[in-house]
């Protein structure tokens, strides 16, 4: 029998409710607030009391994964945002320096507010991201938050109020309008945040329209969530519990796939006995759950993690789907694996597992052409090369064409590599250059665990 448990939030003003902080010293408590002040920070009872292991505290991989940290901050950083607070400067002026710190962080990678927004009918269709030619992603105004915070999440600046929804739907619903027109969708992918902090009825608003005729063309729903690690209550113990359930199948019986893309960075948010009776709960219902997450220093930067991750998922019948590269925001200096790494450790976990565990993909870098994958290191004639290739990408016709990029041991993005065997560009850069009107940097805006 699993115990109902009533959500609890724990945001900054809340640390010194959080009794099990105070195994730490108090200069470490002190300096949790002070970066608190810059990144986002949220936890909440579930993750306190049943995922962190306090007595591993500050290693532990759960707590690295809410609890921000000083060394998550450039140092300068750091010391401009401790004197402002030290210095007893009133409030507002404390926000002043914590968003000018903010705005050296990337907060928006190259054109996140504007970039794959498609137009209807010659306006922008707010709430809506469209990439690859089959999914359209859909940002639900009320689904821009979270049960908690990743402390690597690259859309940390929206919990800040940096971009306050700017790309989330409006009321008017006219991303609907837009699914309609375009029958080359099969797959929407609702993402966010967390499309899962919503209630059922919000969520319902959203999802069952789609269930009707004229979406005929929309094969599969996808959800984007972390909340089987976050808040497993809501598919348990929630007062709506059983409607949510009801809902999916609902969905499902209605002849769509059903997809639970869910987010899990370690194989202990697969551990606990509410977890495992949420996936059961959710698989009964006849959707599928499929996994995906970055690859993240300090929290599973190694291999036997991931093997026993993906056997875990395996068991618990969920499909390992993505394997993704951090992407270069926020404090991605203190989480960044350089890519030759990130390899290492996809190879060394997937050639230890089974079959069905290799549904996986990776290691992918969400970059402005597509979902680059490093598919090996390799020699040839004499240079040592990162053979790359595209999971997805802006065109089709450029998917699962092997290209090649000089190797270099200290690139951790897209943007960092240079082709090989002295080429001046990658093949698709000409044409990525015209699709977009200019020169990109190479990354762009979505998400982490949602889409990658
Ligand atoms: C990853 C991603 C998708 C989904 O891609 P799949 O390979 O079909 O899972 C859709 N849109 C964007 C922008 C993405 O990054
Ligand atoms: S990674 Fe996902 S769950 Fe984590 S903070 Fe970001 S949007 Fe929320």
């Amino acid at each position: 029998m699993i115990e109902t448990k009533q959500l609890r939030f724990f945001g900054m003003r809340d640390l010194d409710k959080i009794e099990q902080l105070k195994k730490l010293g108090e200069e470490e408590l002190f300096s949790i607030k002070v970066a608190a002040h810059v990144l986002p920070f949220r936890t909440n009872n579930y993750v306190v009391e049943e995922l962190i292991n306090w007595d591993n505290v500050p290693d532990d991989p759960m707590f690295k994964l809410t609890f921000v940290n000083k060394n998550m901050l450039l140092p300068e950083h750091y010391d401009k945002i401790y004197r402002a607070i030290k210095s007893g400067l009133p409030k507002d002026k404390i926000s002043a320096v914590a968003n000018e710190i903010r705005y050296d962080l990337n907060p928006h990678p190259a054109g996140q507010l504007t970039a794959n927004v498609p137009l209807f009918e010659g306006e922008v269709v707010r709430g809506i991201q469209h990439k690859y030619r089959e999914t359209a992603l859909i940002f639900p105004s009320g689904g821009q938050t979270c049960h908690a915070y990743c402390t690597f999440c690259f859309r940390w600046a929206q919990f800040v109020g940096m971009n306050d929804l700017k790309f989330a739907t409006d009321e008017s619903k006219r991303f609907q309008k837009y699914l309609k027109a375009h029958k080359e969708i099969t797959d929407v992918l609702f993402t966010g945040g967390d499309p899962m902090i919503m209630g059922i009825k919000k969520l319902k608003a959203y999802i069952e329209p789609l269930l009707s005729p004229e979406f005929d063309h929309i094969k599969n729903i996808r959800i984007g969530t972390k909340s089987i690690s976050y808040w497993p209550y809501k598919y348990v113990t929630d007062k709506e519990s059983d409607d949510l359930l009801r809902f999916f199948e609902k969905i499902v019986s209605s002849g769509k796939h059903l997809a639970i893309m869910a987010h899990f960075n370690h194989w202990v948010e697969l551990s606990t006995d509410v977890a495992q009776e949420a996936i059961r709960r959710i698989r009964n219902t006849g959707a599928e759950i499929r996994s995906q997450s970055p690859l993240i220093k300090f929290i599973n930067d190694d291999s036997e993690i991931w093997a026993k991750m993906w056997r875990e998922q395996v068991k618990l019948g969920i499909i390992p789907y993505y394997f993704f590269v951090e992407r270069d925001t926020g404090a991605k200096h203190y989480f960044a694996v350089p890519l030759f790494k990130a390899f290492n450790i996809y190879r060394n976990a997937y050639k230890q597992v089974s079959g069905l565990m290799r549904t996986v993909r990776g290691p992918s870098m969400s970059a402005t052409p597509g979902k680059v994958a490093i598919e090996g290191i390799a020699e040839i004639y004499g240079e040592k090369v990162f053979v790359l290739n595209f999971l997805q990408a802006r065109n089709p016709a450029w998917v699962k064409r092997p290209f090649f990029a000089a190797f270099d041991e200290t690139a951790t993005w897209l943007d960092d590599l240079t082709p090989a065997f002295g080429a001046d560009k990658f093949f698709y850069e000409d044409e990525l250059e015209k699709m977009l009107g200019y020169k990109s940097e190479r990354t762009t805006p979505e998400a982490v665990h949602r889409a990658g």
